[in-house]
């Protein structure tokens, strides 16, 4: 099942995509559709549907916080040279970053960052409160999943690593988080594991991986998270990238695609 967020007639709604077309949800948020079967779902649909062409995506959830993960991936760690992780190694982005489908992502002002990377990464979409889950319960807490770019001020991020500070702000920046297109519920996805993950860069491959590769899978991460902070309906956890990373520019096309979940696709301006 597909659950999408999106704009209809000027109005917010969210809904149940099905190939070309979108129905409409009565009300509420995709977190409300939690634990829910296909056909309670479809229970709360309103009766109306539309084509997906006349609707505006927007990023599926609304999150608290989007909780990313580095170095999660051994072939990414070698391209930046860094070391393997004894802990999921954990930065946040703040909500005011966030980008649906179709938006454009904006490069900083070159005074502040001339080098900004792609960075396409599997995102979960945490479906209800959760708190001290052990690995063995943490999908229970899963909405589904969707694609995340965590885009990247690469200079900024390793002047910041050379003088051992913090180098959150590297991924702050406004629309530095596409996310998107919609919510792939755990139904049509029982592993997260063995997912083709890949990203073109105005149609040429530059990202091509699989999420088997992950070093610390989502059961394990999410029970790492939960005994640390609250994760709420909506949070969103980005699992890091492959290899691959590179400087996008004005004008670039950026197709972020997952299997069993879609294409997100975002144009670079300045
Ligand atoms: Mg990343």
């Amino acid at each position: 099942m597909r659950l999408a967020r999106f704009l209809y007639e000027g109005v917010v709604k969210t809904g149940v995509v099905l190939d070309d077309s979108v129905s409409v949800l009565s009300s509420g948020s995709l977190e409300d559709c939690m634990g829910l079967s296909a056909s309670e779902v479809k229970a709360k649909c309103s009766g109306v549907k539309v084509s997906l062409h006349a609707v505006k995506l927007l990023s599926p959830v609304n999150p608290s916080k989007i909780i990313c993960l580095g170095w999660n991936y051994l072939e990414h760690i070698k391209e930046l040279k860094h070391e393997v992780p004894e802990k999921p190694m954990v930065f946040l982005k703040p909500p005011s970053a966030v980008i649906g489908h179709k938006d454009d992502v904006i490069l900083p002002n070159p005074k502040l960052s001339k080098e900004v990377n792609n960075e396409v990464e599997l995102a979960v979409i945490i479906g209800r409160q959760a708190r001290n889950v052990p690995k063995e319960k943490a999908y229970d807490f899963v909405l589904g999943y969707t694609i995340c770019q965590d885009i990247t001020a690469r200079d900024i991020q390793l002047q910041l690593r050379q003088k051992n500070e913090q180098w959150d702000i590297a991924k702050a920046f406004d629309t530095f988080a596409p996310l998107g297109p919609w919510v792939a519920t755990t139904s049509g996805i029982k592993n997260p594991h063995s997912l083709r993950i890949s990203l073109k860069v105005n149609g040429k491959f530059r990202q091509d991986s699989n999420t088997k590769y992950m070093i610390f899978k989502i059961p394990e991460v999410i029970e790492y998270l939960s005994s640390v902070m609250t994760l709420l309906p909506g949070d969103v956890i980005s699992t890091g990238t492959p290899k691959g990373v590179d400087l996008i520019k004005e004008g670039d096309l950026l197709q972020a695609e997952i299997e069993k979940i879609g294409v997100l696709e975002n144009k670079v301006v300045k």
